[in-house]
């Protein structure tokens, strides 16, 4: 008789882990107990020898599908003298660490299979679940997620409910989001008057959709518009109401078949969209795809996903009224500048105007998540461009411990905050731009449930620089410790974070941030360790006339990019204002320098005649590189035709004096993209994208000759560009260099707070 303690980590709570073990253990014919703690299952097992072998190797292949095993430890216990049973215990609390708690999981394949058996109790409720699927993260108010720490616990279960929770041969034994049409929450339908609509909503949704209207849809994590792309009315009138005059549309598609109508799906972009993320999947649009989907993208991709609710799901193939979709358009649920919507009261009220139709359930969501957005390059690994739901709360896993509870503000633009403390990060769901009141009030409100949630508090907070960021004036507690981390060291820290890096150089490119000196830096060269940087090079400055407003007219950036010695007309600049611009840029009215990385994408837009403003962000950049990525499918290269020289494109000079030993000019490039068009314009991308490539890795080179250092990591927005990430992850990669980055964070800004709280503060 021996009896063993498994201590289980990873996202095991949630996810029929107990159950799972319940059932292995009782086959095993052993006595013991299995618990939730706040951080880790434990389970005790008790029987002979041969018995616990067996339950241990049975483990390795019984564990639930959902469940995300980091570590398992085994350790001998006494042995308890007529212990028969086994038993789920109590879940008990301690305080270690962060408890992990699992993101909201997709519909798994059994409950969409009941869903649709008209045999079956939950035939078409849209609220089925099991231990394997449904709302996790986005219906918990404490840990650990048990039913009574959820907003589950406003429904009571049924007696039929009860009977396969308590029953450890049903696949919902201790499913804590156990419910049936009996005793779980309820859809209902109002119209954009406010009245509650008669009937079946799904079916009144469905009439709605196909007749072109647009229907606000209460997911899991928020509210969507949904709306037929196939309707251009529908379209208008998102487009006008949301004022989203051209940033495509996230398209749901009914099944991975009906995605490969509309992409060109790599096996791992197939891969991730079956992933239990379900996100959306920036992808390749078929060369034959339908004329409809211009109206949603007018890039070369588009964005799916699947279904990842029953609703979502019945919307498609409810047998009542089953229209064949090609995809329905969802977007988030808000206004221009405003995070989703997760309150139907709220919904009904600010989205009046935008939806004729508001379906709504009343099961409350407690944490809003966006989907997730992911896409995949030839080189590195797919890359977040939104991290939300099906990724948060994952806890990332810090090699060393950070000092005390840290909490990362972030930074104001695609705002998340993180918590850290020892080993454990939390990074928070994604807000949006801080621009709005609702946003900031959504922020403080955010950061608030965080600490509640985890039952902590600060010791330290870390901010970004920048003295005029609404996301830095977060008050601390008394006591808290405030530490002010660079925008451009926070970027190179997120990427030496995830892979547990004190020191590494750094390609910190994005479009904007504040410098030490003052100046709006991202275009930054770093020798980085987790106390301090050291700034190797940058590109030159160049004045913004405007400042930030310059980014809404990537004309006004190309001018004065290009600077004075070149006269002549930019695409979407008359004569006039570029008279006004060039003595604002004189006389420096109003026009602080930056050495942006960013912003020479948006010049090189504007130049090449892609975009006249900005309507989203990053439009110029996302149509440079949809160009640029043409002309490599067609195997052309500019390098080749016109006999550039990459080297002379972007040339290097000596550094101004500061820590600076070189500054790389971005002029030349830009003059050569200058009054030239029409065919050349796919080519004239790609070789921008080369020349960037090739100035990084000369700048890489110098940096490791400086230093002796040959790891470098990759991060800011700049790196969210397909594009130049396969060509330049191959150059360093050959030369030598240890290439780091981001991998379970963006390398935009929604992954700031993780560089700010591997910050050191000493
Ligand atoms: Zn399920
Ligand atoms: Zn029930």
């Amino acid at each position: 008789m021996v009896r063993r303690r498994f201590t289980f980590r990873g996202t095991v709570q949630g996810v029929g882990f107990r159950p799972a073990v319940y059932r292995l253990a009782v086959s095993a014919g052993l006595a013991g107990w299995v618990q939730n703690r706040r951080s880790v299952v434990i389970a005790e097992v008790q029987g002979d020898e041969a018995r616990v072998d067996g339950f241990r190797a049975a483990l390795r292949s019984g564990l639930p599908a959902a469940c995300r095993l980091e570590s398992v430890s085994e350790s001998g216990a006494a042995v308890v003298p007529g212990e028969r049973d086994f038993q789920i215990a109590e879940s008990s609390a301690d305080a270690y660490s962060f408890p992990p708690i699992p993101p909201d999981l997709p519909t798994c394949p059994e409950c969409a299979q009941e869903l649709l058996d008209p045999a079956n109790r939950r035939h078409l409720y849209p609220f089925i679940t099991c231990t394997q699927c449904g709302p996790r993260y986005s219906i918990v108010e404490r840990t650990p997620f048990d039913r009574q720490n959820t907003s589950m616990q406003a429904f009571p279960q049924c007696p039929a409910c009860l009977a396969e929770y308590r029953d450890p041969g049903d696949r919902r034994f201790h499913s804590q989001t156990n419910a049936c049409p009996a005793c779980g929450p309820r859809l209902r339908a109002y119209g954009s008057d406010g009245q509650e609509a008669a009937g079946d909503p799904l079916r009144a949704a469905i009439r709605a959709l196909a007749a072109g209207r647009v229907v606000a849809v209460q997911g899991i994590g928020g509210f969507h518009l949904a709306a037929d792309p196939r309707a251009p009315a529908a379209v208008q009138r998102l487009r006008r109401d949301k004022e989203r005059e051209r940033k495509p549309f996230a398209l749901m598609v009914r099944d991975l078949a009906g995605a490969r109508l509309l992409c060109d799906l790599s096996p791992a972009e197939e891969q991730l969209l079956r992933s239990p993320p379900a996100p959306i999947v920036i992808a390749p649009r078929r060369a034959d795809a339908p004329a409809w989907t211009l109206r949603v993208s007018d890039t070369d991709t588009l964005g799916v996903m699947l279904p990842y609710t029953p609703l979502h799901l019945l919307l498609f193939v409810h047998p009542g009224a089953e229209i064949d979709w090609q995809a329905l358009i969802m977007t988030s649920g808000n206004l221009a500048g405003e995070p989703i919507i997760t309150d139907p009261a709220e919904a009904r009220e600010r989205l009046a105007d935008v939806a004729d139709l508001f379906i709504c359930h009343d099961r409350r969501i407690v944490f809003r998540t966006d989907d997730s957005i992911v896409r995949v390059g030839a080189a590195g690994p797919p890359f977040l461009l939104r991290r939300s739901r099906g990724h948060v709360p994952r806890l990332l896993h810090l090699q060393s411990e950070v000092r005390g509870v840290v909490l990362a503000l972030g930074g104001d633009l695609k705002n998340a905050p993180a918590l850290a403390r020892g080993r454990d990060l939390h990074l928070a769901a994604y807000n949006g731009d801080l621009e709005s009141a609702e946003t900031l009030w959504q922020f403080d409100g955010q950061v608030r449930r965080l600490l509640e949630l985890y039952g902590v508090a600060p010791d330290v907070v870390a901010r970004d620089l920048h003295p005029g960021y609404h996301s830095g004036r977060w008050e601390s507690p008394a006591g808290a410790r405030s530490v002010d981390v660079q925008h451009h060291h926070a970027h190179a820290l997120s990427v030496m974070a995830e892979h547990g890096l004190e020191e590494a150089l750094a390609l910190s490119f994005d479009g904007t941030g504040y410098g030490t000196d003052g100046v709006t830096w991202g275009g930054e060269f770093l020798h980085a360790t987790r106390r301090d940087f050291t700034r190797l090079g940058s590109f030159a400055e160049f004045p913004l006339p405007g400042g930030d407003a310059a980014v809404l007219h990537p004309p006004r950036i190309a001018l004065a990019a290009l600077g004075e010695e070149a006269p002549g007309s930019i695409p979407g600049l008359d004569e006039q204002q570029e008279r006004f611009l060039r003595a604002m840029i004189r006389a420096r009215t109003n026009c602080p320098l930056t050495t942006s990385l960013g912003r020479v994408f948006d010049a090189a837009a504007a130049i090449l005649g892609l975009v006249d403003r900005t309507t989203y962000e990053g439009e110029g950049p996302i149509r440079l590189e949809g160009r640029g990525l043409r002309a490599r499918a067609l195997g052309r290269s500019e390098d080749q035709a016109s006999g550039h020289r990459l080297q002379d494109l972007l040339p290097f000079r000596d550094g101004p004096g500061d820590s600076r030993v070189f500054v790389v000019n971005p002029r030349p490039l830009l003059g050569a993209l200058r009054g030239r068009g029409g065919e050349e314009v796919d080519s004239l991308a790609l070789l921008f994208h080369q020349a960037v490539a090739h100035a990084s890795w000369e700048g890489a080179r110098r940096m490791r000759a400086h230093t002796g250092v040959r790891k470098i990591a990759l991060s800011g927005g700049v790196f969210q560009n397909l594009l130049l990430r396969d060509i330049l992850i191959p150059l360093l990669v050959r030369d030598g260099f240890e290439v780091f980055l981001n991998e379970e964070i963006p390398a935009g800004d929604g992954g700031l707070a993780v560089g700010q709280a591997w910050f050191d503060p000493g």
